[in-house]
Parts: structure tokens; sequence; C-alpha cells
């Protein structure tokens, strides 16, 4: 399962925004495969097609897709020095799949930062000064091992050598890696690595819930920095204090009360849907007399691999995917029509899953 790990310098609200997140999604409960830690909180996805889908297959239940969102607490200057816990949790974040870096705008005297004065683009460089810091010392470490090997001029080893040289080069520059347009290889041995620099960059910036952190200097110095903008970067305006609020209403007053503020969706949806964007991921749907599902694949998934997603015997035993298009499908008004019209198209393996396809896998086992 795709996870997001939420750093930032403490007291930026963090574990108010994670908390927020978590307490207005499905309790875990529902997802029994998912490992239970305070510290993870599973969240649904949303997705009007779900539903519609469920009405057009007269399933009895629909069940969304999920990502997970890890508090990482702890991140500290100093982190990469390894000084005792700051290791752990930059371990931490080597396992998630994207960061949601949490920026601090909002004023509140009652609140110290750990910094002295609210300042956002400074605390983005701290925190990524010291991703990048252990970084290098990664890079270093492995380049040590490497150079023995390619003295003795073993060829992938002089290759590697010249990739960890171009990495230690751009975060010299001051440039993470997520910047670079990897090739297989590279990618490769980032993952084999755990650079964390390498790894997609949701910023969520908690405006706080008056109207001064939304005009305020912070953000207009991380709008004039171009913050979320980058290769590989993402941006979303937040509340955690009012999103902790929002999970204290029902349905109702919530969306009266969202109305009132002018908002649409909820900073947490928001955050939701821009990790998943982030992530290049996309949604395919099943449907049995049981339940109804949406499911979560990269961009570029093939057919059995995301029938591996559900279950590995669907991949192993792939025979082809019978498929239709989401807005087709809404269109026709369901299987009957679709079947009749010869809308549901037959693929085979090397079908490229399309976002919204509606699947259903033929396989044998
Ligand atoms: P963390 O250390 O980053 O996890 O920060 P916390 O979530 O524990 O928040 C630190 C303090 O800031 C708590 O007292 C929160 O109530 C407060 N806080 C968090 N978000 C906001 C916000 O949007 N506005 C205001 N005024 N206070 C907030």
């Amino acid at each position: 399962m795709l996870q997001v790990g939420i750093i930032g310098l403490p007291n930026v609200g963090k574990s108010t925004l994670f908390n927020a997140l978590t307490s207005s999604s499905a309790p875990a409960e529902n997802y029994p495969f998912c490992t239970v830690d305070t510290n993870v909180g599973t969240v649904e996805v949303p997705d009007d097609r779900l539903e519609r889908i469920r009405q057009l297959t007269s399933s009895p239940k629909a069940v969304p897709t999920v990502i997970q969102f890890v508090d990482i607490a702890g991140l500290v200057q100093g982190a990469s020095e390894g000084e005792g816990l700051g290791n752990r949790f930059l371990g931490h974040i080597r396992e998630v799949d994207a960061l949601g870096h949490l920026l601090r705008c909002f004023e509140d005297t009652d609140v110290t930062h750990v910094m002295g004065d609210v300042d956002p683009v400074r605390d983005m460089e701290v925190v990524e000064t010291e991703l990048a810091l252990a970084d290098l010392e990664t890079l270093d470490r492995r380049r040590e091992k490497v150079v023995k090997q390619a003295r003795t001029g073993e060829k992938p080893a002089i290759q590697e050598l010249a990739l960890l040289d171009r990495f230690t080069e751009l975060l010299s520059r001051g440039e993470p890696l997520r910047t670079l347009d990897m090739e297989d290889g590279e990618t490769a041995l980032v993952r084999e690595l755990g650079l964390l620099t390498a790894k997609p960059v949701l910023y969520l910036v908690n405006v706080g819930e008056g109207e001064e952190g939304r005009e305020g200097p912070g953000l207009r110095a991380l709008e004039a920095r171009g913050v979320g903008k980058g290769r590989r970067e993402g941006r979303v305006d937040i509340s955690s204090a009012l999103e902790a609020e929002l999970t204290l209403l029902d349905e109702e007053e919530r969306r009266e009360f969202m109305q009132e503020l002018g908002l649409g969706a909820s900073g947490l949806d928001q955050a939701i849907q821009g990790a998943y964007r982030l992530l290049d991921l996309i949604t395919f749907f099943t449907s049995n007399e049981k339940e109804t599902r949406a499911w979560t694949i990269r961009r570029g998934t093939k057919a059995p691999e995301a029938a591996g997603v559900i279950h590995t015997d669907f991949e192993r035993g792939f025979i082809r995917a019978e498929t239709i298009g989401f807005d087709e499908f809404d269109s026709l008004g369901g299987l009957k029509a679709a079947r009749e019209k010869g809308s549901i198209r037959s693929e085979g393996k090397d079908y490229e899953v399309q976002d919204g396809d509606f699947i259903l896998f033929r396989f044998n086992v």
C-alpha cells in the first residue's frame, strides 16, 4: 500500500493534521490487512465514480481504495548527524513513497516555534538540508565500496561510480534528486540506497484558520520561491486546526461550515488527491455480487500486474481482462447494455490499464 510520510519541524501542526486525517476516515478495522500502528493512518481516496459503478452493477457495498499517511515526528536540525533519534526518523522517511512536507505559516504566540519565528521558507530549507546531508552521507559510504571494485576495472562498478558522482554533484549544488530525469538503472540505484531527496514532495502549507495565514508574508515568500511548482512537487494549502475542528462535526454541519468559509473540497480531500496525482496513481474498478471496489495502481501498469493487486492468483493465472472505460459504462447505463452493444473489450497481458477502467478479470489457477 502506498504511504505518504508527513514531515516537518516540531510544532508546525503535523500531529494535529494526522489526527484529523485519520479520524475523518474509515476506521482501520475495515482494512484488516493493514498494520495497526498509532503513527500510521489508513485513509480512503474520495472518488464519485465508485458509487456510480456500484449502482450500475447492483452491488450491495462500495469499498474505496486507500492510501496511508505516516506521522513522522522528530525531524530537527542536526538529524542527519545521526544523534540518537535523528537517524531513526530518517529511517522512517526512507520507507515511504512520498513526503507530505508540512510548513507552518500560522502565527500563534501560544505555540512556540523551534526556530524562534514563523518563516516557512527557512523551515523548508532546514528540513531539506537535513535530507540532502543524509543522502550525501549515503552516497559517500557507497562510493567507498564501489571505488575499489571500479579500480579493478569492473564495468558495472565504473558505471555506478559515475552515477554516484552525478547524484553527489547535484546535491552539492543544493538540488534535490527528485529534479533528475532518471533512467531505469538510476531509479533502481535510488531505490536500493533509499535516497530521501528523490521522493516526490507534496508541500502542505499550514495557513492557520484566519486570513493572516492565507495572505501573510509566509505564504507570499513560498510563492515567490515557487515552492510546490518544481518537478515531482505539489502544494496544498491547509489548516491543521480547522481540519481538526471539521472532524468534530457531522456531515451536514460540516457542509454548512465549509460553505460559510468558502471552502470547496476539504483540505484533507485535497491533500489525499494531491498525493494521488503526485505519485501518478490511477484507479480501476471491479464489482461482484458482494462488493464494488476501487483499486490503486501506478499509471502504466499492465493488466496482469493490476490483477495481482487484487490477488496473486489473479496475476499468476491471468487469461484476459474484460474492460470498459468509466465514461462509456456510465453513459450506457449498465453491464447488460454494454454487452449488447459489444462495448466490453477483451484485453490481453500487454494491455495498459487506464484510469477509470471497469474490469472483469478472467483467470485460471
Ligand atoms: P507537531 O509537533 O508538528 O506535530 O505539531 P502539533 O500538531 O502537535 O501542533 C503543535 C501546536 O500547534 C498544538 O498546540 C496545536 O494545537 C497547534 N496548531 C496546530 N495547527 C494549528 C493551526 O493551524 N493554527 C493554530 N493556531 N494552531 C495550530
